[in-house]
Order: structure tokens, then C-alpha cells, then sequence
């Protein structure tokens, strides 16, 4: 499975956060999600479609999918040189497939800020400085590699060597390999070196309760940093959203619509996670269950199907889909069916994220 690595600076609200994300699970009792590592979070994707198919189908049981969350504690300035427990934290992150960086935009005297003062722009600056120079080291030594390999004209070496020179030079100039236009034949080069900065990221900005407005110059710069590259920003107040996280569900919701929120702040963080490590959701919709399942962007029928039992891609014969929309508008599968919105998909459709599928296949 996919999954989304939280990092930043010592006291930003890592921890805080991943608790509640973790909280958030726990909370969804009726869901067969557990944690087994105290370090990763298995964590319900909150999806108003599903209640919506609920409403039409149902089902003795509604199961959402999940996305994982996992808290890479303890990076600090140096790790690329080793300090600390460094390398390890880096080998950690190089595993990850997408990127949460926590930066604190909140003030607050009781929470000493390693740097002396608040000021996330520098934050995320010593963080990316050091997922830059271990990259870096990767790629320099890539490039040593290919360099030897390409002494007699090999053309897939000489190739690799030509890239890797490009991304040095880029990192070099202290920016991150994602914001380096690359063919999908480089990028398929590239990915054997799990380069940390090419990583899809999204930047957390850690902000006061009444923080989310246009006066918070934090979450103004945070913005700008993260626009400059193409990163996503979610700005979110941990230590209150680890507070929602405790109540129960009936508690909560009251307690959300007393201060006029439709859901917790942290489903944004979750779909963000969602959507960076490019996912998408199609359901099943029958009478003992409407689930919905996780997918990489651009599956396959069969791989979609593989994805409930390697039996179902091996057996794959046909998909029945529904699109959501049609689903919904007219109120289940026999309406879609008579509306003609019913159609039969075979081994080389594209699954669309939504889709209300039943699988055929042979065992
Ligand atoms: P980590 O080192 O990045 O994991 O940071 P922690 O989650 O342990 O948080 C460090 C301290 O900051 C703790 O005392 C938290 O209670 C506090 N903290 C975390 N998030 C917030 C927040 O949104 N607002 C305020 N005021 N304090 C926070």
C-alpha cells in the first residue's frame, strides 16, 4: 500500500496531528482498521458519497477505504550528515510515497520552537535543505555509477548520465527534483534512486484556532513558498483537531455544528493525503456491504478487481459499472440500468474514480 510520511521540525505538532489522525480511526469503531505499528496510522477516508449510496442500497454495512499516515519523528539540521539518528530517519522517508511536511504557524510561549522563534519559511528551508543533500549524495553517486557504466558508449548509461547531471545541477541550485520537468522515460529512470525530493509534498501549516484567516502572515508565506513549487498547503490546527478526535461520533457532530462546521478540519488533511499519493475510489454496492476501495489513478478493470482478491484480476471477465452521478440520480442499479447509464466494461477500461462496480469472474 501507499503511503503518505509526516515530517518536520521537533515541536511543530507532528505527533499532535498523527494523534489524531490515529484518534480519527479509532473513533470509527465499526471499521476493521487497526494499528499495529505505533508509527503508522491506518486511517478511515471520510467519503459522503458512500453514506449517499448508503441512503439507495441499504446495506447491513458500510465500509470506507483507508489511506496510511506514518510519523517520521526526529529529522532535524545535520541528519544528512548522520547526526542524530539521521540516516535513519532519511531511510524512512526514502520508503514513503508521499510527502505531509508540518511547519508551525502558531505562537504560543508555553512551546519552545527549536530555531528561538516562529518563522516557517526557514523551518521548511532547514528540513528541504536536508531531504536536498541526501538526494544529493544518492544522485551523486548515481551519477559516478553511470559515468563508469557509460565509458563504452552504452546508450541507456549515457542517458542515465546525461539525467542524473540535470538533476544535479538542479538540486544544486537548491531546488527539489519534483519541480524538474522530466519525460516519463526520465522519471522512470529516476525512480529506482527513491529520491526524496521528488516526492509529491503537501505542506501542513500548523495554525492557531482563529489562525486560518488572511491576517496570519505565517500561512500568507507558507503559501507563497509552496505556490513557487506547486505544492498544495492545508492549513489545520492540530491541538484542536486532536480535541475532536477524543469525542465520540454523536459528540462531535454536536459539538461541530455548535461552532458551524460541517466535519473535523483533519478529513481535509486526510483527503489531501488521498489525493497526493494519486488515488482514486470506486465502490461495490450490494446488500451486505457498500465499501469503497482504493486505486491508483489510471487502473485497469482487472487491477481494480485485484484489489478486493488477486482471484478476481486473475478470473477478470467483465465489469459492470455505474457511474456515482448515475447511480445517485436515478436511486440505485435498476434505475440506472433502465435510464441506460448501465454499462459492460472488459479488460482495458480505465476505472473513473466513483464508478459503482460489480466484478464478473471465473474462479
Ligand atoms: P512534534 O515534535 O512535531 O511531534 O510536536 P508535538 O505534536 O509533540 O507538539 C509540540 C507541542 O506543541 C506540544 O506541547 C503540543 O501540545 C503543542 N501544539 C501542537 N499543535 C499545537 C497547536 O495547534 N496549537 C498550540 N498552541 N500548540 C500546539
Amino acid at each position: 500500500t501507499l503511503y503518505c510520511g509526516i515530517v518536520g521540525l521537533p515541536n511543530v505538532g507532528k505527533s499532535t496531528l498523527f494523534n489524531a489522525l490515529t484518534q480519527a480511526a479509532i473513533a470509527a469503531e465499526n471499521y476493521p482498521f487497526c494499528t499495529i505499528d505505533p508509527n503508522v496510522g491506518v486511517v478511515p477516508v471520510p467519503d459522503p458519497r458512500l453514506d449517499a449510496l448508503a441512503a439507495i442500497v441499504k446495506p447491513e454495512r458500510v465500509v470506507p477505504t483507508a489511506i496510511e499516515f506514518v510519523d517520521i519523528a526526529g529529522l532535524v539540521a545535520g541528519a544528512s550528515k548522520g547526526e542524530g539518528l539521521g540516516n535513519q530517519f532519511l531511510a524512512h522517508i526514502r520508503e514513503t510515497d508521499a510527502i505531509a511536511h508540518v511547519v508551525r504557524c502558531f505562537e504560543d510561549d508555553d512551546v519552545i520552537h527549536v530555531a528561538g522563534k516562529i518563522d516557517p519559511i526557514s523551518d521548511i528551508e532547514v528540513i528541504n535543505t536536508e531531504l536536498a543533500l541526501a538526494d544529493l549524495g544518492t544522485v551523486d553517486k548515481a551519477l559516478q555509477r553511470a559515468t563508469k557504466a557509460s565509458k563504452a558508449g552504452n546508450k541507456d548509461e549515457l542517458a542515465k548520465k546525461a539525467l542524473f547531471e540535470r538533476v544535479l545541477a538542479h538540486l544544486d541550485s537548491g531546488k527539489p527534483v519534483r519541480t524538474l520537468p522530466m519525460a516519463d522515460e526520465e522519471k522512470a529512470l529516476l525512480r529506482e534512486l527513491h529520491l526524496i525530493t521528488a516526492k509529491p509534498t503537501m505542506y501542513i501549516a500548523n495554525v492557531r484556532e482563529d489562525g486560518f484567516g488572511d491576517d496570519n502572515v505565517f500561512l500568507d508565506r507558507v503559501r507563497a513558498y509552496a505556490g513557487e513549487e506547486g505544492s498544495m498547503v492545508v492549513p489545520v490546527c492540530a491541538a484542536f483537531e486532536a480535541e475532536i478526535a477524543q469525542l465520540d461520533e454523536a459528540d462531535k457532530a454536536e459539538f461541530l455544528a455548535g461552532i458551524g462546521m460541517e466535519e473535523p478540519g483533519l478529513n481535509r488533511v486526510i483527503r489531501a493525503g488521498y489525493k497526493l499519493l494519486r488515488l482514486a475510489t470506486y465502490f461495490t454496492a450490494g446488500v451486505k456491504e457498500v465499501r469503497a476501495w482504493t486505486i491508483p489513478v489510471g487502473a485497469t478493470a482487472p487491477q481494480s478487481a485485484g484489489v478486493i482478491h488477486t482471484d478476481f484480476e486473475r478470473g477478470f471477465i467483465r465489469a459492470e459499472v455505474i457511474a456515482y452521478e448515475d447511480f445517485i440520480a436515478h436511486r440505485g442499479e435498476q434505475g440506472a440500468k433502465d435510464a441506460g447509464k448501465w454499462r459492460l466494461e472488459g479488460k482495458e477500461y480505465i476505472m473513473r474514480d466513483g464508478d459503482v462496480v460489480h466484478f464478473r469472474f471465473n474462479v
